[in-house]
């Protein structure tokens, strides 16, 4: 079955799915982005994530193209016209198509609306969450403003290749004071030898997971301690557990940190009990 696409008001056979070469996004990075999780053919947490859409998008003073609940129906139809059952969707606005210069289009432009959507392979998600993973922590030369969730990913996608070059599956960042932001498309978080899960708190050093915030609601249900606090990479080194959290993988534990062993070196009992949970306190649409 070919995929499809939805660019600017139609539904395109991916070899169609085209964005003109002066589109803001391609130009200069110039939009935003989300990426939703589907189950069961349903999208999760989509009304969180359309919020966050829309903030993002008052940040940088771009338009929504449509009404929410019009953009809502794009992303079922491109999930039914793929045949999505378990996977991601993905959507794209951009400040839209103008000759190229870095001040703002005229108000006239109507910004880019992409949406795509594919299948994720279930049973190699799972096999990667009982194993764990690798990472590597590098240095954070992100902008100041990662909570504006932007297609501007440079540092992202280079902090994910030097991971894989150096045999891990991701990268942390790691800020100045030496403490730990996020991973290169996650949010991190430890479990200490005292048991309270750490997480960096919100500011505009990352980006507030939707994922991250549904999990503090399976947190409190299961009687767990947690801290919104900066945390060091010292100090993740010596967690008994720690995992990093995102829309495509849920909860997925990370068991070497720059080739030190976490734990006993295998997923931990809370990460492994809160990836379970998950979903009973997302929304599914
Ligand atoms: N931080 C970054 C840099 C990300 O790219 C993502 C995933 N989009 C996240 C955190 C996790 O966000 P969410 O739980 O909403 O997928």
């Amino acid at each position: 079955m070919s995929r499809i696409a939805y660019v600017n008001g139609r539904y395109l056979p991916f070899h169609d799915a085209k964005v003109h070469v002066e589109d803001r996004g391609y130009q200069f990075a110039d939009g935003v982005y989300e990426v939703c999780e589907v189950r069961s053919g349903r999208l999760i947490d989509e009304r969180r994530h359309l919020e966050r859409l829309k903030r993002s998008l008052g940040e940088l003073q771009i338009r929504m193209p449509i009404s929410t609940r019009a953009l809502g129906v794009i992303l079922q139809e491109v999930v039914a016209r793929n045949r999505i059952g378990y996977g991601i969707v993905y959507l794209q606005i951009t400040r839209g198509v103008a000759r190229r210069d870095h001040a703002f289009p005229s108000r006239e432009v109507r910004p880019s609306l992409v949406v795509t959507a594919r299948a994720l392979n279930r049973s190699r998600n799972e096999a990667l969450a009982e194993q764990g993973i690798a990472v590597i922590t590098l240095p954070d030369n992100r902008w100041g403003r990662v909570d504006i969730k932007t297609t501007g990913l440079l540092s992202n996608v280079l902090a994910r290749q030097a991971a894989i070059e150096r045999g891990a599956r991701d990268a942390w960042f790691v800020d100045e004071d030496g403490t730990v932001t996020e991973a290169s498309s996650a949010n991190v978080w430890i479990v200490t030898p005292a048991g309270t899960l750490v997480t960096r708190h919100a500011d505009h050093a990352i980006l507030r997971g939707i994922t991250r915030t549904v999990l503090f609601d399976a947190i409190k249900a299961q009687g767990l301690a947690v801290q919104e606090r900066a945390f060091t990479v010292e100090e993740a080194y010596s967690a008994r557990e720690a995992f990093i959290t995102s829309a495509s993988q849920i909860v997925l534990p990370v068991v070497r940190v720059d080739g030190r062993t976490i734990g006993n070196g295998k997923p931990g009992p809370v990460a492994t009990a809160l990836r379970r949970a998950y979903h009973l306190y997302a929304e599914a649409g």
